[in-house]
């Protein structure tokens, strides 16, 4: 997300819809967020989702309230968090409640739903560059198809579901079904270290700022960096936890 003096911020196209997957989310599950900040995301959400809907290529944006500057950040890190672990389905049975849990298949979405204009888009985008983040592609259909066109329910046979976006703990493997992830109610793993440390805000250079650059003083000096072997030793269990199999970060 790059941001500007002005208090309005640029969101590529992919990043702008696969966000709005996260409101949808929350707002399916209205208990997940106090009712404060479940009006802002769903405000938020309405300003970018207007903001996309007046047309536009590769990029879009959005003048953002200075109130709202959080909420655009709670759902970026939500975002972050979504893309970086499996996506799945849960698909309960409308009839007899039956739970199954389905994995997103983008070969055989793009099949069942040959003219969703989304799908294609997200398909297109990715072109020559492997299959897009499941998460970007969950985002695009969520709103507009079942993500399981060929659900039958094993126990009853029926075809009618609910579904909702599931994902399993990292630490623990549990299903975890909840709409925010923060941490797992089982062993208490912090979701949000996943997205530490990743870059939210780009700052668009301020044109007077620039201007300024010849007559700027000297920069100040930077601390020296701890080298590493000034630092603590840390039992390798928790090195371990410290460098996690870093899941690749993705295009999102
Ligand atoms: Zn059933
Ligand atoms: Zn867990």
């Amino acid at each position: 997300m790059v941001t500007s003096s002005a208090g309005s911020v640029t969101l590529d196209m992919p990043t702008a819809r696969t966000l709005l997957a996260i409101p949808v989310m929350i707002i399916s599950q209205p208990s997940s967020l106090p009712p404060a900040l479940a009006a802002k995301v769903e405000q938020l959400a309405a300003l970018i989702e207007g903001r996309l809907n007046s047309g536009g290529r590769g990029r879009v944006l959005v003048q953002l309230p200075e109130d709202q500057r959080k909420t655009l950040e709670f759902l970026h890190q939500q975002l972050g968090i979504r893309s970086r672990l499996p996506v799945r389905t849960l698909c309960v049975c409308r009839d007899c409640r039956h739970p199954k849990v389905v994995n997103l298949d983008l070969q055989r979405l793009r099949e069942k739903n040959r003219n969703l204009k989304m799908l294609a888009s997200v398909v297109g985008m990715s072109a020559g560059h492997g299959d897009p983040n499941p998460f970007t592609v969950f985002g695009s259909v969520f709103r507009q198809a079942k993500l399981d066109p060929d659900y039958v329910c094993g126990r009853c046979e029926s075809t009618e579901a609910d579904e909702q976006p599931v994902t399993f703990c990292p630490g623990c493997g549990d299903l975890r079904k909840e709409s925010v992830l923060v941490t797992c109610a089982k062993c208490g793993h912090d979701f949000r270290g996943l997205v530490k440390g990743v870059l939210t805000w780009e700052s668009a250079a301020p044109v007077d700022a620039v201007q300024a650059l010849p007559s700027a003083p000297p920069p100040v000096p930077l601390p020296p960096v701890t080298p590493p072997s000034a630092l603590p030793r840390l039992p390798p269990a928790l090195l371990k936890h410290l460098a996690p199999k870093a899941p690749v970060p993705r295009r999102v």
